[in-house]
């Protein structure tokens, strides 16, 4: 079968890239047709056009009806509101809602199970995990209708980035840990089918960009999505080698902050925008740039709140996030606290989009792992490992090449079994090069900067000079 499905993709690519491109943009629209997926994506194509005050009130309508769901269907929230008096239908303004109480990611991972719809069918329930933005780790549940509206939204954010069905697509990203390799061969040939090319972030060696940057020149992405950090280290090793010819429309990055230098770099050598995302694995994409330059939020899905001492703050100010995903039914998470700062956007945007516009103050800013031997390591590594362990908060410090302390606050239920397979999988992708001292904590003190910043390198990144005649 596998095989089959190879020659096919060799067939196909044989037969040139329209032809691939045709088939596969015709293949999703029959596939998406009458999928939740499709009417979802449908809908939101049409709505970003709408007028601000029309995008208003259809999300404050549904806010009124996820907020009348958790009430009868979550012990957790029907506590809330008998204990502040209220009821849905005391509900009526945006103040009225501020009066609930904020949770967070310590309230999650405590009451994850009152917080649970009580009629929702339990076996629809899909459990995930987060590393989070300041080294704590969450996990919670999304629902199939959830899961239909958070990647409707991908594809109308990809599309702001020039992206169309049947494009070619590729992810500088993060690898899972332990897959089979049956199902990494056949995920690889899905991917060859529907356009789409996997260039796993953990190893950023020189050998290995090398070998990306052919791949990608090969391929010819319409679009690539990365992690910041790897992208930077990689637009900065193409830029040294004098590297080009990879050539997207548009290039997506996200999971961390995004610095005017980097975005300079980034656009300077692939010769096209860098769209900036905002979200994370627990909630969704929040907020995605337009092609004008605008950070929209993705209003119909989600109903976001810039907070300082609990109040509103004025456009442009700053204030931290407070996000309701009003598909979320499953699990519904009134006023969750991202932990990242932000500040909403004044006036209306030239795209046209009636979506209000946000800018990200704080976020997670990951260090660069830089090892001996012309390895690198990005620092997104350790929040993708830890997610799925019972730990409470972590840090990791690198203060030489070779050595580095991971700083845990141990949760309920965690073992020396998981302590094991964490460094198990550490020295596998340093290829031993990384000696880690682990230190167990009960907390850990952090700074205002630090807050964002849990894995910290002290060791530069050893880049190699910049030619001169690079330059464009
Ligand atoms: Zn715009």
């Amino acid at each position: 079968m596998v095989e089959r499905s190879r020659a096919v993709v060799l067939l196909l690519q044989g037969a040139g890239r329209p032809l691939h491109r045709l088939v596969v943009r015709q293949g999703f629209r029959l596939a998406n047709r009458n999928s939740a997926l499709g009417r979802n994506w449908a809908a939101l194509e049409a709505s970003q056009w709408w007028s601000a005050e029309a995008l208003r009130v259809e999300q404050w309508t549904k806010l009124q009806r996820l907020v009348l769901h958790a009430f009868n269907q979550s012990p957790f929230y029907r506590l809330a509101m008998e204990d502040l008096g209220m009821t849905p239908h005391d509900i009526r303004s945006p103040e009225d809602f501020a009066r609930l109480p904020i949770v967070d990611k310590q309230t999650i991972n405590g009451q994850r199970e009152t917080m649970v719809a009580q009629q929702f069918p339990r076996d629809r329930l899909i459990k995930t995990a987060s590393g989070g933005s300041t080294g704590v780790p969450v996990s919670l549940y999304h629902d199939p209708g959830f899961v239909a509206a958070y990647r409707a939204v991908k594809l109308r954010n990809f599309g702001w980035a020039g992206w169309r069905p049947g494009d070619a697509w590729a992810r500088l990203w993060g690898a899972q840990f332990d897959v089979a390799p049956h199902q990494q061969l056949k995920q690889q040939v899905w991917d060859g089918l529907t356009r789409v090319m996997v260039l796993p972030c953990w190893d950023m060696s020189e050998t290995t960009m090398t070998e990306y940057a052919g791949r990608l020149r090969r391929f010819r992405p319409d679009v690539i999505e990365a992690y910041v950090t790897p992208m930077y280290h990689f637009a900065r090793f193409l830029d040294a080698r004098g590297i080009r010819g990879i050539e997207p429309r548009g290039i997506i990055c996200s999971a961390e902050m995004l610095f005017d230098h980097q975005r300079d770099l980034i656009q300077r050598v692939f010769g096209c925008k860098v769209f900036n995302r905002y979200g994370g694995r627990e909630a969704g994409d929040i907020a995605h740039e337009c092609p004008a330059g605008t950070m929209h939020l993705n209003a119909e899905n989600y109903y976001v709140e810039f907070l300082r001492d609990g109040r509103p703050v004025a456009p442009g100010e700053p204030g931290e996030i407070v996000v309701t995903p009003l598909d979320l039914f499953g699990m519904p998470l009134l006023r969750y606290r991202v932990e990242d700062a932000g500040s909403p956007a004044t006036g209306s945007c030239v795209c046209g989009r009636g979506l209000p516009g946000m800018a990200v103050v704080e976020g997670r800013i990951q260090d660069l792992i830089t090892l001996p031997g012309g390895r690198s390591l990005p620092g997104e590594f350790f929040p993708h490992l830890l997610k799925d362990f019972p730990v409470r908060q972590f840090q990791v410090e690198q203060d030489r090449p070779d050595h580095a302390v991971l700083r845990l606050v141990r949760g309920e239920g965690f073992t020396d079994d998981n302590l094991a397979y964490l460094l198990e999988k550490t020295r596998e992708y340093t290829a031993g090069t990384l000696d880690v001292t682990v230190e167990f904590c009960e907390s850990i003190p952090l700074t205002p900067t630090g807050k964002f910043r849990y894995t910290i390198s002290h060791v530069p990144p050893v880049f190699i000079p910049v030619r001169a005649d690079s330059r464009v």
